[in-house]
């Protein structure tokens, strides 16, 4: 199994719009950051977990043309709003597209997209095709067995998700108490960290460190951060095993199960 990071910033992206700090200004790529999401594979299935603004920017960069399913989190923005794009993988499948989530996230999909599920609306430049599949437990997409991790931004009770070896915890400030138990023995462990600074909805990095210490993963990643965290020195000063992820990140070869 191969995962790539196809986006680990937050909601703004990094540089944010109109921002001069130095990690806006950083000539590093890693501190160029788009909107989080990662592209899974396996030898018989390829999976994208989130569709966010960036989509059509992150599948023309890493040439994604099979998408055998969508993921969703949760229904903010910078989750689901590359929704639109996904009719360029109908095409490519010449089929509609099985978009897993909770019925929650499920119904702020058929909100902010009223026009595709509206049978009067008009289908001038065509909607994208999509087939709603709500999560109700652990399911799987070809060979990827997908286990659904229940967290929590802010008040909010999102999904993570384990697979094989590998969980994606993005968007969270605390875990369900039942999700302890479900990220026993993990290779990889990506968590959300948005800044130092405390956050009502996210984890601080402090806290992220905290939480991945306790879960023990071989290896941590973090994820969804704005421009506060400096990559290089950022990670410079975290524990061993621990890093910020950033865009175009791949991990090979990781186990199935
Ligand atoms: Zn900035
Ligand atoms: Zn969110
Ligand atoms: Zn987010």
């Amino acid at each position: 199994m191969r995962v790539t990071f196809l986006g680990t910033g937050t909601s703004h992206g990094v540089p944010s719009i109109g921002c001069e700090c130095p990690t806006c200004l950083s000539s590093d790529p890693r501190d160029n950051r788009l909107r989080p999401s990662i592209y899974v594979q396996s030898d018989a299935a390829a999976v994208l977990v989130d569709a966010g603004p960036d989509l059509r920017q992150q599948a023309l960069r890493h040439r994604i043309r099979r998408v055998d399913a969508i993921v969703f989190t949760h229904g903010h923005a910078d989750h689901i709003l590359g929704i639109d794009d996904v009719r360029r993988f109908n095409a490519l499948m010449k089929g509609a597209m099985p978009c897993y989530g909770d019925p929650a996230t499920l119904d702020d999909i058929r909100k902010t997209f009223g026009y595709v599920f509206d049978p009067a609306a008009p289908k001038g430049g065509g909607v994208p095709m999509l087939e709603l599949r709500p999560i109700a437990g652990p399911f799987s997409v070809g060979d990827l067995q997908l286990q659904p991790i229940p967290i929590r931004h802010g008040r909010k009770p999102i999904l993570g998700f384990r697979t094989g070896g590998f969980a994606y915890l993005t968007d969270c400030n605390a875990l369900a108490d039942e999700a302890w138990a479900m990220l026993g023995a993990l290779d990889v462990l990506v968590l959300d960290a948005l800044r130092e600074r405390p956050h009502p909805t996210h984890f601080s990095l402090s806290e992220a460190v905290e939480t991945a210490g306790r879960i023990a993963a071989r290896r941590t990643y973090f994820t969804h951060m704005c421009h506060d965290l400096p990559h290089e020195a950022t990670n410079a000063r975290l524990p061993d095993g621990m890093q910020l992820a950033y865009d175009g990140l791949v991990l090979d070869d990781l186990p199935l199960s």
